[in-house]
């Protein structure tokens, strides 16, 4: 049953664009279901998981200097391994962002004279200078300068992997030490590689090439299915805290998780080679990186929820959106192209409108460090930067397409959408019939 659309009144927005909304979203019972029982399995494996590993107040408690026998610290390694179906995992506060999660493994997977091959394209805009994709810009540190080489393989144009055109080059290239894929969109307009994807193509690899690093992007993928891509096959995930995993409740820091083979390695690149994992201390609690685990199925499914209704709407309204409103998803991410920047920013601006935090801030598109376009972030988070909370990137260059993410709550997410309908209607893009 639909909702009384007079809850909405105090948002002073002209009731038909509320009861569009509202249409939309008896539009997705279906949709919702799905999602719902995905979260259903989430949380019993999470919580299973906080069972069996016996997830008490102790290992909530800080430690400070070395931070030796740090039992929050390794029993929160634990849990995710358990939780992604790794033998092993490194989950810190100190890594910085997902990207230096995803360096610290690459950098521990990789040797000089080795090379890594992305088979879902360019990598996230972040990583570009970290690996060192473009020579000219010789940056201090990256792969490319200690001698790791690169390589890619381009989506076929159904976005999906080329699967034969990787296989060729594994087998001519025997340097090829770590392929890569990214699960999420990122800021492409394509879909994410869903996890029966992964485990064909993991499958196909591996049969010929056992010695070789499966590592995957796992950004924004986490609990959107039911399974992670190492249950699949991949030796190694690496991700952010401040997205999927951390439930909105994770202050900061970033996981990697994998194979005993692959852990052993990373955890040297981690702190120091001969030390690795005995040291790294934390001054604060390690309960929010728990609870935000215990949390992250339910949050990651209310974002789902919240993308799908963005879809729903958008495309009632006559926009494209990626993916549709009723696509499998394997991201949080919902992508919706706009007819140009006006509209773009316009609706940037009504996110950050709607959001709890720095409501009265007006965004502008900006040189973001690490990205090659001005980019425009609507985001108001409690957590500077958290994408599990909604928020709203965009890159401004053609084709203008927003990328909509997270919503600690639907709720909070359906007036967001409420909002940003009434923006574009007001500024003359989108007319109702
Ligand atoms: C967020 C993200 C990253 C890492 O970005 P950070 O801002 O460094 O956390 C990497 N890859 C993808 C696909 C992402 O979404």
């Amino acid at each position: 049953m639909m909702i009384d659309s007079n809850v909405f009144r105090a948002l002073n927005i002209d009731c038909r664009v509320v009861n569009f909304v509202l249409r939309a979203e008896e539009e997705l019972a279906e949709v919702f279901t799905e999602i719902d029982s995905i979260e259903a399995a989430n949380q019993l494996r999470v919580l299973q998981t906080f069972r069996s590993e016996r997830i008490a107040q102790r290992h909530f408690s800080p430690t400070t200097g070395y931070g030796y026998d740090d039992i929050g610290r390794d029993t929160l390694d634990r849990v995710f391994a358990q939780v992604f179906g790794t033998d092993d995992a490194l989950v810190r506060p100190q890594f910085a962002n997902g990207t230096h999660a995803l360096f610290t493994a690459l950098s521990g997977l990789l040797t000089p004279g080795k090379t890594m091959l992305s088979i879902t394209g360019k990598p996230y805009d972040t990583l570009e200078q970290a690996i060192g994709i473009d020579d000219t810009k010789n940056t201090p540190g990256s792969l490319r300068e200690s001698g790791i080489m690169y390589r890619q393989t381009e989506l076929l144009p159904d976005g999906t992997i080329d699967i034969d055109a990787v296989m060729n080059i594994l087998r001519s290239d025997s340097s090829i030490k770590v392929v890569y894929a990214q699960r999420s969109r990122g800021y492409s307009w394509r879909n994410a590689m869903t996890i029966d994807t992964f485990k064909r193509t993991f499958a196909r690899i591996k049969s010929e090439f056992p010695d070789v690093w499966i590592m995957v992007d796992n950004c924004y993928g986490e609990f959107t299915q039911l399974q992670e891509p190492t249950h699949v096959g991949a030796d190694v995930i690496a991700g952010s805290l401040i997205k999927n995993p951390g439930g909105g409740i994770a202050p900061t820091g970033g996981y990697i998780a994998g194979t005993n083979a692959a852990i052993a390695r990373i955890e040297h690149r981690w702190t120091i080679p001969g030390t690795g994992r005995e040291v790294g201390s934390y001054a604060a609690s390690y309960a929010p990186f728990f609870q935000g685990l215990f949390l992250a199925p339910h949050v990651t499914a209310q974002s789902l929820k919240s993308a799908a209704l963005f879809a729903r709407v958008f495309e009632n309204a006559g926009m494209v959106s990626l993916p549709a409103s009723t696509d499998m998803r394997s991201d949080i991410i919902q992508s919706v192209r706009f007819p140009n920047a006006d509209s773009l920013i316009a609706f940037c601006r009504s996110i950050q409108k709607a959001s709890p935090i720095d409501s009265f801030v007006v965004p502008e598109p900006w040189d973001m460090p690490g990205y090659t376009h001005p980019v425009i972030m609507a985001a108001g988070t409690f957590v500077q930067g958290a994408s599990i909370e909604l928020s709203a990137d965009a890159p401004i260059r053609e084709p203008y397409i927003a990328y909509i993410q997270g919503a600690l709550t639907y709720a909070h997410g359906r007036i967001a959408v409420m909002e940003a309908l009434n923006a574009l209607i007001q500024a003359g893009q989108i007319c109702l019939k």
